[in-house]
């Protein structure tokens, strides 16, 4: 599906009345008859059911939407039942919560979940749930923009239902609150807003950022779990053009509202393209589960001092490995970016051991903070080349030239890899003969230690 609509495409969008021929070239056509049969089985359980939010703003724009949100006034898991023999993998029910997710063909899912109200009963606190109308479904949602909804009942479908003039606020690309109050409720909106904003290259309505101004001053951010905090975050980050994001976060002093540690780089713009770059280059030899979103929050730690290590962890909700990488930008960044400068001349061995201690995100943020030319090229061999170096030989092969399980044989293996990379050793023959060396001189100072 194509890119973002310019302003002059999104012309018309808030005379459509009925969703059905954007639907029809949006999505599938096996899933458009899913979505009518979801009508159906709704009214066969005098339900009403409509597709909701995203999937509605992304139709009017042209764009790809995966995630169908389908909201049910009336009884939303026993249509979910019966959608369930349509998905292509088991589908997941939270009954507490009255959803159930249909995964479907193409990454597509259809989430069904009951039309509701929340009420908070303490500002940025998760909210109680209740049962309730379409309308009122939509007038707990964040922005305008995320609450039209289209018709799926069979006589109906495609009707657009469109109380707070989402379409309109579509056309123009206006971001807005529904009510004066949806910021202190739950502060992560600010950050959806700021999303969205620069996603689809809209912009805050003046209320709606004043409004966000003053409950950042009022510190809600002070509010909100960790958890949610940082989910919010973790989404903002991978979206595909994150720098107006995080200059939007720095203007409105999110991060500092929690703790004035986390404050932008002040040349924060050109270490993102920096990283981009080393991203681009690199991004098949690097772990995995590299984590995107954390290197971009690191952007907020360079001021970040080693005693504030501890307070800035509770900030926000990070498994063990990410708060590895927090802590080593934090406490070793400075030092082993003063390092950088002088590996043009080091050994590989010595690059190994520099980076071979700190993951690669950590790594990331350090190099591109640096700007030194060596420093970069000792990061890429690192992880282009050095990273990927195995040893042919293994800890059985140590043990089976007598040597008992123990410390010794990892400091022998470890020796074996420095000697491999330095180019010191080359084949098993020669892993193997260095290895019975090291095990002979271990044995004799085993033996000096006993006598
Ligand atoms: P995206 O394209 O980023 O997935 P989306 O609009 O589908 O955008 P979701 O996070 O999937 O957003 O949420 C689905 C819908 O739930 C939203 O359109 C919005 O109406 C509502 N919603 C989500 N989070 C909140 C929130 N914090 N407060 C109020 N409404 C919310
Ligand atoms: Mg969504």
């Amino acid at each position: 599906m194509g890119k973002q609509q310019s302003r002059d495409t999104r012309a018309g969008i808030s005379h459509v009345k009925n969703l059905l021929p954007l639907m029809k070239s949006a999505l599938p056509e096996d899933l458009l008859q899913l979505l009518e049969l979801t009508g159906r089985i709704a009214s066969e359980h005098s339900a009403r059911a409509f597709i909701v939010g995203g999937v509605v703003r992304d139709i009017l724009l042209g764009r790809e939407s995966l995630d169908i949100d389908v909201v049910i006034e009336g009884d939303a898991m026993a249509v979910a039942e019966e959608l369930a023999p349509h998905a292509v993998n088991k589908p997941v029910f939270n009954r507490a919560f009255a959803t159930a997710t249909i995964p479907l063909q193409d990454g597509f899912h259809i989430d069904v979940a009951t039309a509701r109200t929340e009420t908070y009963d303490v500002p940025g606190a998760l909210p109680k749930v209740s049962p309730a109308t379409i309308e009122a479904d939509l007038r707990r949602r964040d922005f305008t923009i995320n609450c039209a909804c289209a018709s799926l009942a069979p006589q109906t479908f495609g009707e657009i239902l469109d109380p707070h003039n989402a379409l309109q606020d579509i056309e123009i690309g206006l971001i807005n609150v529904l009510h004066d109050k949806s910021f202190v409720d739950d502060p992560t909106r600010i950050i959806r807003g700021i999303k969205y904003a620069n996603r689809f290259k809209f912009v805050l309505d003046d209320t709606t950022l004043e409004l966000a101004e003053d409950a950042i001053c009022d510190g809600c951010f002070r509010t909100i779990s960790p958890h949610r905090l940082t989910d919010e975050l973790r989404i903002l980050f991978v979206e595909e053009m994150p720098w107006g994001a995080i200059w939007d976060l720095a203007q409105l002093s999110i991060l500092t509202s929690i703790s004035p540690y986390l404050s932008l780089a002040h040349n924060a713009l050109p270490i993102l393209r920096r990283i981009e770059g080393i991203e681009s280059k690199l991004h098949g030899a690097f772990p995995d589960d590299y984590r995107k979103w954390l290197v971009r929050l690191l952007l907020f730690m360079g001021n970040v001092p080693a005693s504030e290590l501890a307070s800035t962890l509770d900030v926000f909700d990070l498994d063990r490995n990410e708060a590895s990488i927090v802590e080593q930008f934090v406490t070793r960044g400075k030092d082993i970016a003063s390092k950088l400068e002088g590996l043009d001349r080091a050994k590989d061995g010595e690059l190994y051991e520099l980076f071979s201690d700190i993951l690669a995100e950590a790594g990331v943020v350090i190099v591109a903070m640096r700007r030194s030319k060596a420093g970069d090229r000792a990061f890429e061999r690192y992880w282009s080349a050095l990273s990927k170096v195995r040893l042919e030989i293994g800890g059985q092969e140590i043990k089976s030239m007598g040597l008992e399980e123990g410390p010794m044989i990892g400091k022998i293996l470890g020796h074996l890899l420095m000697a491999k990379i330095n180019g010191e050793i080359q084949g098993k023959d020669a892993e193997l003969a260095l290895a019975r060396e090291l095990v002979s001189r271990a044995k004799e100072r085993l033996e000096e230690d006993r006598s």
